[in-house]
């Protein structure tokens, strides 16, 4: 039986295209995962590997390795290094704009979720730890997971808790607020990092974005790796807000151009 995806409800994470031997699989204009049933051989890897369990077909158990492929397949090695970096010196926590900026230009310029698709480090690391490592349970994520209304709901509520982010920071700016040394796990618990502050040199609110930008990535990765230890090892990809955002920026703009 040749794979179909169910295109209304695929969040268009693109983890079927990673492990498609024949490379059947493309993301129609970021909106969602096609098969080419001329090029599948019914093998049920992407069955077996998307998060949102949506693909109809085959479901083998053999080999669901993770591939790799291309330079970019060896991008988790950055989440590594971005983590390591702001533990020494939050400053580095700039770097994590990286992985604001670039999907939202794939989105809106390009009309695809290319970095989703192919670059994304956090995707790739949670694909490593989760596949390859064998720390995922690789259960099927519940449904309310991958319903638009929890992906649009944690979308919404990532962006008011960003926007309270950027809100401390203009305090810190304008002098009302001292700077606050710490990393917010959660939204909750504020865990002391003071010792990755190095002094002066840069402006203040400068240091209090990298803090809470530090804090925006840590907590997203956490969550990423508890989903992908209880679900399967890319379920974050479901419920990322980049990824539901940039999906809607797709639909919007590919509605427009018709
Ligand atoms: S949700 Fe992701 S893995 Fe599943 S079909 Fe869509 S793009 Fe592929
Ligand atoms: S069943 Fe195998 S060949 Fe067919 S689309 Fe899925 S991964 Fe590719």
């Amino acid at each position: 039986m040749k794979s179909v995806v169910n295109e209304d409800i695929c969040v268009s994470c693109g983890c079927c295209i990673k492990v498609c031997p024949k490379d059947a699989i493309d993301i129609k204009k970021g909106m969602y995962a096609h098969v080419n049933p001329d090029l599948c051989i019914e093998c049920g890897k992407c069955v077996r590997e998307c998060p949102a369990s949506i693909i109809e077909g085959e479901f083998s158990r053999r080999d669901n390795k993770v591939r790799f492929k291309n330079w970019y397949d060896y991008l988790w090695i950055f989440t590594i290094v971005y983590f390591s970096l702001g533990f020494f010196n939050i400053i580095f926590a700039w770097l994590g704009m990286i992985c604001f900026i670039v999907p939202l230009l794939f989105a809106v310029f390009k009309t695809d979720k290319g970095f989703c698709n192919r670059y994304c480090d956090r995707g790739q690391l949670l694909g490593l730890l989760g596949g390859r490592l064998g720390l995922s349970r690789k259960r099927d994520a519940p449904k309310w997971m991958y319903s638009k209304a929890f992906r649009y709901g944690f979308l919404i509520f990532f962006f008011a808790m960003f926007f309270v982010m950027l809100w401390n920071t203009y305090l810190v700016f304008a002098g009302t607020k001292g700077l606050s040394q710490a990393v917010t796990l959660l939204w909750t618990f504020n865990v002391p990092w003071n010792w990755a502050y190095h002094g002066n040199v840069i402006a203040p609110w400068v240091s209090q974005y990298a803090f809470g930008f530090y804090s925006v990535m840590l907590t997203s990765t956490i969550l990423g790796l508890l989903t992908m230890v209880l679900f399967k090892p890319r379920s974050w990809c479901v419920y990322c807000p980049m990824g539901t955002m940039t999906q809607a920026i797709c639909k919007v703009k590919t509605r427009f151009q018709r």
